[in-house]
Order: structure tokens, then C-alpha cells, then sequence
């Protein structure tokens, strides 16, 4: 019997419109577990004393939001072999002698939301749109798991050229990138990754692609999660493609960090519901 919850959470800045807390919450009370996830603001400049919070603490181990990705490198004590190549962390786990692993989910949670759906990337030739965090982690990631091909399409080309030279000297994967013009062509590929932010709630916004250019069997995956369905999978949906949306990662990524806090597998549709829930209510 012990009446201490086990503390896990999120640090960022903005962070009050970070959902993570519904589907964590969720899942811990579906499992019966007395955990409990907690939304902290914490600024550029006080992360190293909310590191040394975190340590005494006990807490189990956080995730990282924006703006504190990279910078939280400095805080821990080890990090996985992908997370040193995307260059980020966005989870954080207190091993038990007080040691701090850093590890990145984004692009496993991307993985997940592909496999709920039985896609494999074994051979396959992704497009990604955009160059930021979540595209690299995902560029990256994809590329350890065995993609044939990568190319990148991106406003600021330069930092897709980065993820390019990280792919073609660490991976056997082939990465290329171009810059994004309007209505630029999209080539032949497996799948085809929105990873920018447009769309995002309250913006409706489309990525500025030739949506003719684009094969019917080019599986479509937008990241955004709020709405599930953006315009952008609308336009694929009325084409007939398959679609994912960002829900899936979301929750993949999520249901991935759960199991490296606690050793237990939550249950994905749970999570789903959660966030789908709390995104009407807003409405
Ligand atoms: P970043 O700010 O690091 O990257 C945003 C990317 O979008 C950049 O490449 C940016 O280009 C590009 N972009 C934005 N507007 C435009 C535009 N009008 N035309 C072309 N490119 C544009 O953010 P993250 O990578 O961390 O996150 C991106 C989105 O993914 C967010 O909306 C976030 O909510 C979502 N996300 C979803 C996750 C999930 O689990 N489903 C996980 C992580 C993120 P440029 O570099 O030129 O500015």
C-alpha cells in the first residue's frame, strides 16, 4: 500500500494547449495504475533547475515539448542511438539508480501509427513535407527501419539538407530533398508525409502541392493531430488514397513512452478516444 503516486509529465513553453495529459491520464486510469501526469510550464532559461526538481522529486521521467528538445540533451545522463542521430529527445526515464535515459519517439510513434494499419517501411519510398523536428525524427527513424528512399520537400531547404547527410552517412537508406515552390509536383512514392504545421487547429490551411501530381496508391499520413482530419486528408480522402492521420502517431508515440516508464502496454483505443473526446469539447 503506499499512498505516493508515481509522477511522470511534460515540460514546455507554451505548453497549456498540450493534450498529453488526456490520453496519459487515461490510459493510467484504464490501467488502474496510480500514476499521475502533470502539464509543467518551464521556461529556455530554467530547465536545468527543473532537471534538478525532476531528480529530487522521483519523478519517473517527463516528456519534452517545444522549446526544449535539444536543449534537455544536456541535462541527462545517457541517450539512444536514435535520438543522438535526430540530435533531440522528447522523453526522459529514471532508471533505477537515478540515471537519466533521453530517447526519441516521434518517428517510433509515426512507425506505430503506420503498423496499426499494417504498413511496414521495409523498401519503401517516403516524401516527406517540411524540415523541422518532428520531420527529421521521422526522416531519420524511417531510415533506421529500413526505407528504401527519402525525399524531403521543404521551405528551408538547408535544414533538409541536414537530415540528408545525417541519412546517407549513418543509414543505407538514399535521401534527397528539394526546395518547396508553389504547387510543386509531388514524384512517384509509397507514402506521402504532411510533417509541417499547417493545418493545425484553428488553421485550415493546405500544404501548397499539386494534389493531381499524386498517385492513388500513395499511402497518405498527415502528423497534425487536432483536427484528425484536416483539409489536407480531406483532399486525399475524396481521391480515394488510403489515409492516416496524426492521431495515430500521437498515440503511438505516447503508448510508447508508457511502456518505458512502466513495463505495460496501454490500451491505443482508449488513448484515441481521450484526445477525440477533449478536441470536441473545444469545438
Ligand atoms: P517545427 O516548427 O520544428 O517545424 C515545422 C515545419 O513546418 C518546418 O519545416 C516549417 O518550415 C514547416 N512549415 C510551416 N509552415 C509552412 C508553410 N506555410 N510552407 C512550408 N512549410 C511550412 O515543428 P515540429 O516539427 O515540431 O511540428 C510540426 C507539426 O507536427 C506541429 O503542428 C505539431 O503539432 C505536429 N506534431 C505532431 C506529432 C504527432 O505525434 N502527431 C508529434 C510532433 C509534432 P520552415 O522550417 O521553413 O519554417
Amino acid at each position: 500500500m503506499s499512498y505516493r503516486s508515481k509522477l511522470v509529465g511534460v515540460f514546455g513553453y507554451p505548453v497549456d494547449e498540450n493534450p498529453s495529459v488526456i490520453m496519459n491520464e487515461a490510459a493510467f486510469k484504464d490501467m488502474n495504475i496510480d500514476w499521475r501526469y502533470i502539464t509543467l510550464l518551464v521556461k529556455p532559461q530554467e530547465l536545468e533547475q527543473a532537471f534538478a526538481g525532476l531528480r529530487a522529486l522521483n519523478f519517473e521521467g517527463i516528456n519534452l515539448t517545444i522549446p526544449h528538445k535539444i536543449s534537455a540533451l544536456k541535462y541527462v545522463d545517457e541517450i539512444s542511438q536514435s535520438a543522438k542521430l535526430i540530435g533531440a529527445i522528447n522523453i526522459v526515464v529514471r532508471k533505477n539508480d537515478d540515471i537519466l535515459f533521453g530517447d526519441n519517439t516521434d518517428g517510433k510513434g509515426f512507425i506505430a501509427g503506420l503498423q496499426e494499419q499494417n504498413i511496414t517501411l521495409q523498401n519503401k519510398a517516403i516524401t516527406v513535407l517540411g524540415s523541422g523536428g518532428a520531420a527529421r525524427a521521422i526522416c531519420i527513424e524511417s531510415a533506421l527501419a529500413g526505407c528504401s528512399k527519402i525525399h524531403i520537400i521543404a521551405r528551408t531547404v538547408e535544414k533538409a539538407k541536414e537530415i540528408v547527410k545525417i541519412i546517407n552517412e549513418n543509414t543505407t537508406c538514399t535521401a534527397t530533398c528539394e526546395k518547396w515552390t508553389d504547387n510543386i509536383d509531388i514524384g512517384k512514392c509509397d507514402i506521402l508525409v504532411n510533417a509541417t504545421s499547417i493545418g493545425l487547429y484553428p488553421d485550415v490551411n493546405l500544404p501548397n502541392i499539386n494534389y493531381d501530381s499524386v498517385d492513388k496508391n500513395t499511402i497518405i499520413q498527415d502528423i497534425i493531430p487536432n483536427p484528425p482530419i484536416t483539409k489536407f486528408l480531406e483532399k486525399f480522402l475524396e481521391r480515394g488514397n488510403l489515409t492516416i492521420n496524426g492521431l495515430s502517431m500521437l498515440v503511438g508515440q505516447g503508448a510508447i513512452g508508457i511502456e518505458l516508464w512502466t513495463g505495460q502496454k496501454p490500451d491505443l483505443a482508449v488513448m484515441k478516444e481521450s484526445l477525440i473526446s477533449s478536441y470536441n469539447e473545444l469545438r
